[in-house]
């Protein structure tokens, strides 16, 4: 373990806190896309929109969930203890960028490197 106690429990803090905000906000996109979107009376004119906004949602509820999942790997490798290890190059992730993003699963080089390799497809 190479972060400080004290920083880790913060940065643990951190991330039982935005769980929480994500786990609401899947919870009510779960339901506004079942209860909402079946229940109203389908009007032609607008089911172009209704369709948009309901793509909308569903990729913002998919976005939150892998977010969701990111923290629930982040909070598991804090237990192990292998928490803050970059997954790639394994070396540590510094504290500062650990602090503005505490699930991030990468060291910036590496992060960068990956960014390089996507817009290159
Ligand atoms: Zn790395």
């Amino acid at each position: 373990m190479t972060i400080a106690k004290d920083r880790l429990a913060l940065l643990k803090e951190k991330l039982l806190q935005e769980r929480d905000v994500l786990v609401a906000e899947v919870d009510k996109i779960q339901k506004h896309s079942n209860d909402e979107f079946e229940s109203e009376v389908p009007d032609i004119n607008d089911e172009a929109a209704r369709t948009y906004s309901r793509q909308v949602m569903l990729s913002r509820g998919e976005a939150d969930r892998q977010q969701l999942k990111l923290i629930d790997e982040a909070l598991e490798s804090i237990e192990r203890g292998d928490y803050g290890i970059c997954v790639d190059c394994e070396l540590e992730i510094p504290y500062e960028r650990l602090k503005s993003v505490p699930f991030v699963e990468r060291c910036v080089d590496c992060m960068t490197k990956l960014e390089e390799a996507r817009s290159e497809r």
